[in-house]
Order: C-alpha cells, then structure tokens, then sequence
C-alpha cells in the first residue's frame, strides 16, 4: 500500500537541509581555459600593482616637466626617437616633446603627456617643433604604477564567480592556475515506461524524454559535468541495476526525474533505499514539485529525486539543485539561493488556491515587465520554452496589475 505525500516541508526549510549536508569538494590548481563557470577558493591578493609602472594614457607627445605648466601656446621641441610600449625610451629634456604611444613607460624628465589631437607640429620633415592647441596640466594622461590596484590589495574575494572579466583579472597578475573546488560531477537517471529518446518513432502512448537533456543542460548551466545519464523503465530490477551503475560511477551528485510520487509504478524511494541512502526528506510545499526526495549517502553523496513533469524538474533543480550544485562548487553563501529581480506584474494574479506556494513561469521582459506564460501546469511545455523568470505566488496573496515583485531570472 502506497504511503500517502501528507508531511511537506517549506521549501526554505529543504533548502536549509540540502545547503547544511552538501559540503564543497577540495579545490585543485585550474588552469585559466577551464575556470569560466567555477569558484575561486580563498582571496586572491594582488602581488602585482595595476599599473605596474607609469604609463601613457595616449598617443601623443610625453612634455619635459615644465615649472611655467602647459599653456595653449606654449612650444616644444620634439626629440628624436620615440616612447613605445614595451621598449626603453631617452630621458625627455627640458624644452623637449618626445613622441609616446599607448601603454609605453613615462621616460624619464616629463611632466605631462599631450593627445596627438592637441598639438599643433611644424611642417618640415622630420617635424622639429610642436606647439600646444590645448592648456595641459601637470600629469596629464599619465597613468600612475597601482592608482588602479595595490601590491596587497584584494582582487577576487573567496567564492567568486570566475568570470571571463575574473579570469582576465588574475591573468594580468600571471597567474595561470587559480584554486577552485573541481566541476560537480552529477549522474542523473529518468524514469518510466512511456518514455522514448528523442531520435527514435514515437508508439502511441508515449512521449519523448524530454527532461534528460533537461537535466543535462541545466547541470552544465550550473558549472557541474554530468558524467553519466541513463534511463530506466518503472521496473525495480532495472532502475536498482542502472541507479547503482551510477553510484558506482564516482558522481557525488545523483539527480531522477520521476517515479518518486506515490504511484504504483514510482519505485525511485524504495531503490534510494536499496542502494544504501538515508532518506532526509519527501515532499515539498512547493507547487510544482510535490514529491521531491532528498537523501544521503554514507560515501558522501546525495540524491535529488525530482518529479517527472517538465515543470515540475525545471523549478525543482533551479529552486533546490542549482544551490546544491553551487555549494559543492565552492560559491560563496550570497550565490547560493536563487538570485531575484525587481519586476513590474503584467496583469493581476489570484492567489494560489492549494496551500502550496506556486511557481508561475512567465517572461520577463527588457523593460522590466514579467508576463506569466502559458498553463501553469506541471506538464506545460510550451510556457517553459518561453519563460525566463520564475514567480513565486503565495497562498493568501493576490497580486494586482502594475505590483512590484521579486522574479528569479532562469
Ligand atoms: P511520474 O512522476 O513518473 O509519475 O511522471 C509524471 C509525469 O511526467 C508523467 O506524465 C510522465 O510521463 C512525465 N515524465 C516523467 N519523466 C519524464 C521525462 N523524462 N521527460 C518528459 N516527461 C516525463
Ligand atoms: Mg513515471
């Protein structure tokens, strides 16, 4: 006899549970080409000052350092040879403009540099005088060693997200490895009889598995690898013989799409249960994504077991996995919980009529207007393909046209 899915738990309260037993694996050295998309374990320190040296701002004309400034007018002449970037270049003596470019040492005697724009040069060649179009000033267009970064000074705090803009950050201190908690590697196992992989006729009564490459996607989405993905019918023998493969596979992340309800086909609990895991918690007050199963592994590993509707997966793994995910990945306590966004409602919204807080899937628009998209229900493919945000309404809430409300960008 079925047990019926009576005792739910608030989500917040799942997530608390899921983010207090995932830990974050150790960090390795990772090269730079493959640290988009993971987490900076500990601060990393500026060894090096950004600017390391003085440096041009311009091309143009580095000025003798001048006591009577740098008055329209006022004239110069130019010295041979030039300031390049990355090259040594002759002291600039009094009276004397030499030519500079971009990123080039200040040589050695000047006091400012003047944009080539500004400047007005003698017409015989090679040119012999410049005269200033412009009033300069005292350090113009000098770029000073460490005005943008101390030697000392943090750079990329622990738990980051290692962006491309990061990733450049710690390259321009020559760094080629940064530490980070390794990829989650993530084994996910769909359910059910019905289902067909893409690729092959579709018999009546069946429907493409739809949630695998789901699943898949938004594990890669999360910076996690998914190294094995398999599917099994609703029979015990099968789904115990394929959940154990992927046990065996070194995953520390096991994620099922359906089964895990209270139907008599769902056997994902009793094969969680076989394999060795402690069950944690089943059932969420969450629409969707009722059945939900938590559990824990005595080798360190844990398993989602997520509802079989697309929906239902797509809010379960963004509301309660993609944090799971990131904690294991080293991200700091603030990028664990879905992030959210101010938005404006797009037509009024009844409360929800079950006690369960409920997820609407919706668009969210470039001018900041949330839309909920489609049916909302579980099943609704086409109001998944289309959103972008998330909502979550909440029982006793209406909410009327124009509210500002809080939407979860997915
Ligand atoms: P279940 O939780 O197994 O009862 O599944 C609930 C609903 O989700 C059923 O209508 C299933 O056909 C559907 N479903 C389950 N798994 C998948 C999947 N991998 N892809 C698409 N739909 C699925
Ligand atoms: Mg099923």
């Amino acid at each position: 006899m079925a047990t019926p899915l009576t005792e739910l738990l608030e989500e917040e309260s799942a997530l608390e549970c899921i983010l207090s037993e995932v830990g974050a694996a150790s960090p390795e050295e990772t090269p730079l080409a493959d640290a988009l998309g993971r987490y900076l374990a500990g601060n990393l320190i500026a060894q090096i000052p950004s600017p390391p040296f003085d440096c041009s701002a311009m091309d143009g004309y580095a000025l003798a350092a001048s006591p009577q400034g740098y008055p329209a007018g006022a004239r110069f002449k130019i010295a041979t040879g030039s300031a390049s970037a990355g090259a040594c270049a002759p002291r600039v003596e009094p009276g004397q403009a030499l030519r500079i470019f971009t990123g080039a040492a200040i040589p050695e005697g000047t006091g400012a540099v003047v944009m080539q724009e500004d400047v007005a040069i003698s017409s015989d060649d090679p040119p012999t005088t410049l005269e200033l179009k412009e009033t300069s000033v005292e350090g113009e267009f000098i770029r000073h060693a460490g005005a943008d970064l101390c030697a000392g000074q943090l750079l990329i705090p622990d738990g980051s997200l290692l962006t491309p803009q990061r990733i450049s950050a710690a390259a321009s201190q020559g760094l080629t490895v940064v530490p980070c908690p390794p990829r989650s590697q993530v084994g996910i196992l769909s359910t059910g009889d019905e289902l067909i992989p893409p690729g092959s006729a579709l018999p009546s009564g069946s429907i493409y598995n739809s949630n695998l490459p789901l699943l898949t996607s938004l594990v890669g989405q999360s910076g996690g690898n998914v190294l094995q993905s398999t599917h099994a019918g609703d029979k015990r023998k099968t789904l115990l013989q394929k959940g154990q493969q992927l046990l065996d596979s070194g995953c520390a992340i096991l994620i099922s799409c359906g089964g895990v309800s209270v139907g008599e086909h769902d056997h994902v609990r009793w094969m969680v249960e076989e394999l060795g895991f402690e069950s944690l918690f089943w059932g969420l007050r969450m629409r969707p994504g009722k059945p939900f199963l938590f559990a824990r592994h005595p080798e360190g590993k844990w398993f989602f077991g997520l509802p079989g509707n697309p929906a239902s997966a797509f809010v379960c793994f963004h509301r309660l996995v993609g944090p799971a995910l990131r904690k294991r990945m080293g991200a700091a306590p603030d990028l664990l919980p879905p992030p959210h966004v101010s938005a404006v409602l797009h037509g009024a919204i009844k409360a929800p009529t079950t006690d369960r807080p409920h997820h609407l899937r919706g668009t969210l628009d470039r001018q900041g207007i949330f839309r909920p998209i489609g049916i909302q229900e579980s099943h609704a493919i086409s109001g998944l393909a289309a959103c972008n945000a998330l909502l979550r309404t909440c029982p006793g809430t209406d909410l009327r046209e124009g509210a500002t409300v809080q939407v979860t960008p997915v």
